[in-house]
């Protein structure tokens, strides 16, 4: 007992001192830093090129990035001068940090990223010397990405509110960094925005963010691939089909899906299932779905409407002569846009036959066109296209003297000669020209109605159909042989271009 109790009177010190120095190793070590430090270090992110579903379009324009870091000499060899900013603009939760993330880890380079939002939040200069801060740390650690997130932050265009003058010396600053690379710099700046339109134009000057890289919500096929990547490695039961959630999915982002396969494994782990189920899906979808009443999911009926304007669009594109063949069409909603179809004149113009305008105007027509001759009523789906079939024939009759009353004068609206009388003719005659178009466009489609129906039933099967699929559906439908040439008027007014 003696001998005992010797032995915890000499080792009970020992042994309490070798612990307070321990855990004050352990606290100097561990404790979180007085100061956060700004931002991510690259070797602390780690997501695989894989890991980005979907996005097929914009990681090929990436890939290029990662080329460069990854084999400078070629690029340098031949002179080739790598784009230094790259601006990534989506609606929230397509996957834009994602992306800068993979291109980071894919390029080894080191990943400095802040929010934009940082940094106008802060007294005055703090901002600005934030992003000095930023760019110099990344450039002490080449190769680097600096990813700029929320970029709309600081590069909203100088207008109105609160905090002018620190708004304005951030953005000034971040110029000031974009410009300063010089040509050796192993440095690339990402940025992420959704709202491309209000961005200053400065920002998006030659050699600043010069480079632009759309990242669009998913589509059938895209969201199939999100869910794939987001259930690897869960169990899933074997009546699980990803095909047809991801049909019933239409309007969901990256961001969504993942947050859909979380729930579907909650529901299916309160339940004490030891897979998910396609009925946990179906739970989750009704969740997320609820939740996001705000936002657009577009409903099966909706998506028919959608899917025949859109494919009215696209129709008749083809058939006014393929002056303006639509790119692209798609019934995947879009920020404010349900769908949209993409067209593209073959070739730069600066000269339009007045044929060439009443071919646009039924081109932009043949959406509320083809609701009308397939569905009996119309919706306000229409409204952009008619804004802009509105703004062509004014410019036709008030601009252009594309009218059967003055072929040879301008009728503008600020001049105060007209007449009331010039002025009534005047509104009539672009009536009369948008009322054609409108006419025109429901009889082709009308007459079309069998290749309308095919396009449509390809919308609502793929959602986005590209050239080659559009080609592919109206390659056997012959082109309206100057259909317009009547339009408003009894006699074409022929016009050089
Ligand atoms: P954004 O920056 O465009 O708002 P994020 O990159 O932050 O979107 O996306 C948030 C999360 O949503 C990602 O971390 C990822 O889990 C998921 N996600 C979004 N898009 C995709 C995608 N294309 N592929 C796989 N996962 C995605
Ligand atoms: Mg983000
Ligand atoms: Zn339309």
């Amino acid at each position: 007992m003696g001998d005992f109790e010797y032995q915890l009177i000499t080792w009970l010190p020992i042994v309490f001192f070798g612990i307070v120095i321990a855990l004050l190793i352990w606290t100097i070590r561990f404790m979180p830093r007085a100061k956060p430090a700004p931002v991510v270090k690259g070797s602390q992110v780690e997501v695989a090129w894989d890991d980005v579903a979907g996005l097929d379009e914009a990681k090929q324009e990436l890939q290029e990035v990662v080329d460069f870091f990854r084999n400078r000499k070629r690029f340098e060899r031949v002179g080739a001068r790598v784009p230094r900013g790259i601006l990534l603009h989506g609606p929230p939760g397509t996957g834009k940090t994602l992306l800068a993330k993979a291109v980071a880890s894919a390029s080894g380079a080191n990943f400095y990223s802040a929010s934009a939002s940082s940094f106008v939040e802060m007294f005055a200069g703090l901002g600005a010397a934030r992003i000095r801060k930023l760019f110099e740390e990344a450039r002490k650690h080449e190769p680097a990405i600096v990813f700029i997130d929320e970029l709309d932050a600081v590069g909203a265009a100088r207008s109105g509110g609160g905090f002018h003058r620190e708004h304005d010396q951030t953005l000034n600053q971040l110029l000031v960094e974009l410009d300063g690379f010089s040509a050796r710099d192993e440095v690339i700046v990402m940025a992420a925005s959704n709202r491309l339109q209000d961005l200053d134009s400065a920002l998006l000057r030659p050699g600043r963010f010069d480079r632009q890289v759309n990242v669009a919500p998913p589509d059938v096929a895209g969201r199939e691939q999100i869910l794939g990547v987001h259930t690897r490695g869960k169990p899933l039961a074997a009546d699980v089909d990803l095909e047809r959630v991801a049909r019933q999915t239409s309007g969901l982002t990256g961001a969504d899906i993942a947050n859909l396969c979380n729930e579907a494994a909650i529901f299916a782990a309160r339940s004490g299932a030891q897979y998910i189920r396609q009925s946990d899906f179906e739970a989750a979808m009704e969740r997320i779905v609820a939740g996001l009443q705000q936002r657009r999911v577009v409903s099966e009926k909706e998506k028919r409407i959608l899917a025949y304007h859109e494919a009215g669009h696209a129709v008749m594109s083809h058939l006014v002569g393929e002056l303006f063949p639509a790119q692209k069409a798609t019934i995947v909603s879009r920020g404010q846009a349900l769908g949209y179809t993409l067209n593209m004149p073959t070739e730069d113009r600066y000269l339009h036959t007045r044929e060439e305008f009443v071919d646009l105007m039924m081109v932009f027509l043949s959406g509320r066109a083809a609701e009308q001759v397939v569905f009996g009523r119309i919706t306000n789906g229409a409204a952009n296209d008619l804004e802009r079939v509105t703004a062509i024939a004014r410019s036709m009759v008030f601009e252009f003297g594309m009218s059967e009353i003055a072929p040879s004068r301008t009728m503008r609206a600020d001049n105060y000669a007209l007449s009331e009388e010039t002025k009534r003719m005047r509104d009539s005659e672009q009536a009369r020209l948008t009322d054609g178009a409108y006419d025109e466009a429901q009889r082709l489609l009308v007459k079309h109605r069998a290749v309308l129906d095919r396009v449509a039933e390809a919308l609502l099967e793929k959602e986005t159909l590209d050239r080659a699929e559009l080609e592919a559906l109206l390659v056997d439908t012959k082109p309206e042989s100057r259909s317009s040439e009547t339009i408003g008027t009894v006699r074409a007014l022929p016009m050089r271009d």
